[in-house]
C-alpha cells in the first residue's frame, strides 16, 4: 500500500488495519536510505525509531482509544532542537559530540502525543543562511532537483518532508527559515506567532524573532502539530499564556479580504516566472470570492538592514556561550584560558556565523550602539505599526516567499549580501512577531516549484490555518 502523505490518512489506514507504525517506520527508513545523496540526515535514530514503533504498535493494539493524538506521526528535527540524550549541534563544528540534557518543551509535547522522532537533519550553522550551505556536514540539495539549493536555514526539513522520508519536519524560523525552504521544496511551511510556541530547548540565533516552526505536505498536519506544541511554557517567560484553540477544526471557505504590496510583487530583484505565478494565484483568489487589494508599504527596502543589525546583534550575544569551556569542541594545547575561548572559536565557528557575530558585535559598540542598532530597533517599530494598520483593513497579508526559485548549489557562495537581501519577503513576520504560512503555488517554467506566503494578525493562527486548509486554488 502506498504511505498516506496526511496525518488523517495515516491514522484511518491504521484504524484499518492496512498499516502500522513499525510499517511506516520501515517505509521511511528506506526511504533515507534511498535519498542518502541528498544529504538530510546528520543522524537517523533507527534502532530507537523502530523500538518505539513497536511499543505505540502494542499500545494500539491493547487499546486503540489510548493512543495519543500524533499517534503515526513520524517526525525528522532540525539539528537546532534539543532531544534528551542526543547529539545536537547546529550543523556547526563547535557542537560537535554535544549531547541535549533536557527536550525541548516542543519535543516533549510531541512525544507525549505519540509522535515517533526518526532523525536528525541539517540545517545551516546557527541557522544562519537561506541555502543550507553554511552546515559543516555540506550542502543539503533539493529533491525536485538535485543541482538546487533546497533553501534556509531549515532546508533538509524542507526536504526530509519533499523526498517522503517522514510525514513531518520540526523547524526553527527567525527570518524566514521554515517558510522559503518550504517555497523552494514545494511544501507547506509555518512560522507561528512570536510566543505561540515554547523556545525553550531551541538553540537561540537571534530570541527576539526565533519561532519553532512546521513543515509538512498539508494544513491539517500543520494544524495537528500545531496544537500540541503551542501553548504556555513555565520555561519561556515569552511564551504566550493564552488558550491554544483547536486550529484542526477551523477550516473556512470565507470571503478574506487580502492585501498585497506593489512594491513586493513589483520589486526589481522579483523573477518574471515568480511574479506571474503569484497574480495568476492573485487571479485564482478573486475567482474564488476573496478580495484582493494593492496596498502601499514605504518599508520594504529597510527589512533587510534592519533584520541583518539586530539578528546579529542578539546573534553576538547569544552565541558568547560556545567558548569551548561549557559545551562541544575544546581546541587542544592552548596556553591560557584567552587562547582557548579565541582558538576554540576560530576553530569551531564557519565563515559565516563569524561574519555575523562581527557585524552584531560592532552594531552594539559604543560609539555606534545608536547610528545602528538603537535605529534599527526604530524602524521595526515602525514596520509593526504599518503593518498592524493594514491588517486593521484586511484579513491577510500576501506576499511571495522568496524573489526566485532556488539557486543552483555555489551560486550565493561568494556573495553574502545577495543571499541577505532575497529573504525580503520573509523576514516582516519575523520582524512584527506575527504568524505566516507559504504555501506551494505551482511549478516554475524551469520545472522548480514556488510558493506564496500569507500573513496574519498576532495569534490569528486560527483563522490564517482555516483560511488556507480552504483554498481550491
Ligand atoms: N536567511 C535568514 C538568515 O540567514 C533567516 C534564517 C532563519 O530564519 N533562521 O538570517
Amino acid at each position: 500500500m502506498p504511505i498516506p502523505t496526511s496525518l488523517p490518512a495515516i491514522k484511518s489506514a491504521i484504524s484499518e488495519g492496512k498499516t502500522n507504525c513499525t510499517s511506516l517506520v520501515e517505509h521511511y527508513l528506506e526511504r533515507i536510505e534511498a535519498t542518502r545523496h541528498l544529504n538530510i540526515y546528520i543522524e537517523v535514530f533507527t534502532d530507537e525509531a523502530r523500538q518505539r514503533a513497536k511499543e505505540l504498535d502494542e499500545k494500539f493494539a491493547q487499546n486503540p482509544a489510548s493512543v495519543g493524538k500524533l499517534f503515526g506521526a513520524v517526525i525528522s528535527l532540525k539539528d537546532v532542537i534539543c532531544y534528551a540524550g542526543h547529539e545536537v549541534t547546529a550543523g556547526s563544528k563547535i557542537l560537535k559530540g554535544f549531547k541535549s540534557l533536557f527536550s525541548a518543551t516542543a519535543v516533549e509535547r510531541l512525544l507525549a502525543e505519540d509522535a515517533i522522532i526518526i532523525g536528525r537533519v541539517n540545517c545551516d550553522e546557527f541557522a544562519m543562511g537561506s541555502t543550507n550551505e553554511t552546515s559543516c556536514y555540506g550542502p543539503t540539495r533539493n529533491a525536485a532537483d538535485p543541482t538546487k539549493v533546497p533553501g534556509g536555514s531549515s532546508g533538509a526539513s524542507a526536504v526530509s518532508v519533499q523526498a517522503g522520508t517522514c510525514l513531518a519536519s520540526i523547524g526553527s524560523d527567525t527570518g524566514g527559515s521554515v517558510r522559503q525552504p518550504a517555497a523552494f521544496c514545494g511544501v507547506v511551511g509555518f512560522k507561528p506567532t512570536y510566543g505561540r510556541i515554547s523556545r525553550h530547548g531551541l538553540l537561540a540565533y537571534a530570541s527576539s524573532f526565533d519561532q519553532i516552526g512546521i513543515l509538512a505536505n498539508n494544513m491539517a498536519d500543520v494544524a495537528a502539530l500545531l496544537e500540541v506544541m503551542a501553548g504556555p511554557d513555565e520555561f519561556d517567560a515569552t511564551c504566550s499564556e493564552r488558550p491554544v484553540e483547536s486550529f484542526s477544526q477551523t477550516q473556512t471557505s470565507k470571503p478574506a479580504k487580502i492585501a498585497y504590496f506593489d512594491s513586493a510583487i513589483n520589486h526589481p530583484g522579483m523573477d518574471a516566472g515568480v511574479k506571474k505565478l503569484t497574480f495568476d494565484f492573485i487571479e485564482k483568489l478573486r475567482d474564488e470570492g476573496h478580495t484582493v487589494e494593492p496596498v502601499g508599504f514605504d518599508y520594504l527596502d529597510f527589512i533587510i538592514p534592519a533584520y541583518y543589525v539586530l539578528t546579529t546583534a542578539e546573534a553576538s550575544s547569544n552565541l558568547s556561550r560556545y567558548d569551548g569551556i561549557r559545551f562541544g569542541q575544546r581546541t587542544e594545547g592552548a596556553k591560557d584560558i584567552h587562547e582557548v575561548y579565541k582558538k576554540s572559536r576560530t576553530e569551531g565557528f564557519g565563515t559565516e556565523v563569524k561574519r555575523r557575530i562581527m557585524l552584531g558585535t560592532f552594531v552594539l559598540s559604543s560609539g555606534y550602539y545608536d547610528a545602528y542598532y538603537a535605529k534599527a530597533q526604530r524602524v521595526r517599530r515602525l514596520i509593526l505599526e504599518r503593518t498592524e494598520e493594514i491588517l486593521q483593513k484586511f484579513n491577510f497579508i500576501l506576499m511571495p516567499a522568496s524573489p526566485t526559485p532556488a539557486w543552483n548549489i555555489g551560486e550565493m557562495a561568494d556573495d553574502p549580501v545577495a543571499m541577505y537581501l532575497a529573504d525580503i519577503f520573509t523576514v516582516q513576520a519575523n520582524m512584527v512577531g506575527m504568524p505566516a504560512i507559504a504555501l506551494p503555488i505551482g511549478q516554475h517554467p524551469c520545472g522548480l516549484p514556488v510558493g506564496v506566503q500569507f500573513m496574519a494578525g498576532k495569534f490569528q493562527e486560527a483563522e490564517l490555518l482555516g483560511f488556507a486548509a480552504g483554498l481550491k486554488s
